[in-house]
């Protein structure tokens, strides 16, 4: 029998299972305390008596996850952690520090299988879907280890987190959890390359999460020629959805806007992003590009990033240019881990 992820289920799904055990309904909360606290062995759950500690072995499993590298940035306080989970993969994940406190950047998969041409992350593809335990253990590992407490979290690490939609709206559940990590909706952001399908099914659950829609370009044929899943949901549709989805749950969306030079950088494609955005409740976030070594796209000059703020300014498009933290320790997500695999 396969052993079942005991830290992904709610409290409700592990009390059934007790129940199944014949097990008293408290032993759930006693349980989900360890589990809380970061305990990764039944036989560390020292108010469990030793046969039952037993049983739980035969049925579930705790993820744990290892930090296998840890990089702190010397330009600012950002930390880079490389975590090895129970089968040896390897993901990445950022804590960032901002004036309101700490972020985490998480990954949701392990590789990504949607391609675009300018991100580390999807160069081999996807090696599988992380576990909701397995999202929840990156904050917890980092908040024991680093000894702060995470107050917000972006969804932006390696992966395409409504790719692994399931075992994501699990962890998006959990994250209010009493006794757990306490992260409200409002202080998470969500980002994705544009499953138009997916973005209707996460609406219906309303969350007050943001909505980071990975755009990079206005124009189908520019847009799919930097991210294949374009071919599948064109722009037109991602607008679509987007509008909806902002009507629907009354929260902006972000727009992310990694500028690449001579690809989608020209003051032409400034003036049609804004035409297309009328009317959306929005918000454009420029980035930077992040030069990826075995990439030949280059990152467009600030001369360039600044007179594209400027024409969507002038349009009256609300935009901000991301601040890059970490650059020294390659704090963007999918380098660290090709590097790591390389050895
Ligand atoms: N799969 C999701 C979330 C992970 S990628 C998505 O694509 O949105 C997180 C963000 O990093 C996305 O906006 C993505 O477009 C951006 N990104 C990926 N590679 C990048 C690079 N080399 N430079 C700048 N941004 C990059
Ligand atoms: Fe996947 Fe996002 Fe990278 Fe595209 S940018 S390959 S969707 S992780």
């Amino acid at each position: 029998m396969e052993l079942i992820d005991c830290k992904s289920l709610t409290l409700e799904e592990l009390g059934s299972h007790l129940a199944e055990m014949e097990v008293p309904a408290y032993r759930a909360a006693q349980i989900r305390s360890w589990l809380d606290r970061g305990v990764t062995n039944f036989d560390d759950m020292g108010n469990l008596p030793l046969k039952l500690r037993g049983e739980l072995n035969k049925r579930f499993h705790i993820p744990s996850i290892r930090i296998k590298k840890k990089l702190v940035s010397e330009r600012d306080y950002t930390v880079k952690y490389l975590y090895t989970l129970d089968d040896g993969e390897n993901v990445e994940s950022v804590l960032m520090k901002y004036h309101h406190g700490w972020s985490q950047c998480l990954s949701t998969q392990v590789g990504c299988k949607m391609g675009c041409t300018f991100c580390a992350t999807g160069m081999d593809g996807c090696v599988r879907n992380l576990l909701a335990s397995e999202m929840m253990a990156q904050i917890e590992t980092a908040q024991s280890d680093h000894g702060v407490r995470v107050s917000s979290i972006v969804l932006m690490g390696m992966g395409e987190p409504l790719d692994n939609f399931d075992n994501l709206l699990r962890f998006l559940y959990m994250l209010g959890q009493p006794g757990g990590v306490q992260i409200g909706m409002r202080h998470v952001s969500l980002s994705t390359c544009g499953l138009v399908d997916k973005i209707y099914k996460l609406m219906e659950h309303k969350f007050q999460l943001t909505l980071s829609v990975s755009l990079h370009a206005l124009n189908d044929n520019i847009r799919s020629q930097m991210m294949p899943i374009n071919k599948r949901w064109p722009v037109s549709e991602l607008l679509k959805a987007c509008s909806i989805y902002a009507k629907t749950t009354g929260r902006r969306i972000s727009f992310e806007y990694a500028m690449v030079d001579g690809v989608n950088d020209s003051d032409e494609c400034a003036r049609e992003l804004a035409a297309r955005l009328k009317g959306i409740l929005c918000h454009v976030n420029l980035i930077p590009l992040n030069t990826v070594p075995e990439k030949q796209l280059r990152r467009s000059s600030d001369k360039r990033l600044g007179s594209f703020k400027a024409v969507l300014e002038k349009l009256g498009i609300n935009v901000t240019v991301r601040r890059t933290l970490g650059s020294d320790i390659n704090a963007s997500c999918g380098q660290l881990r090709r590097m790591k695999e390389k050895e």
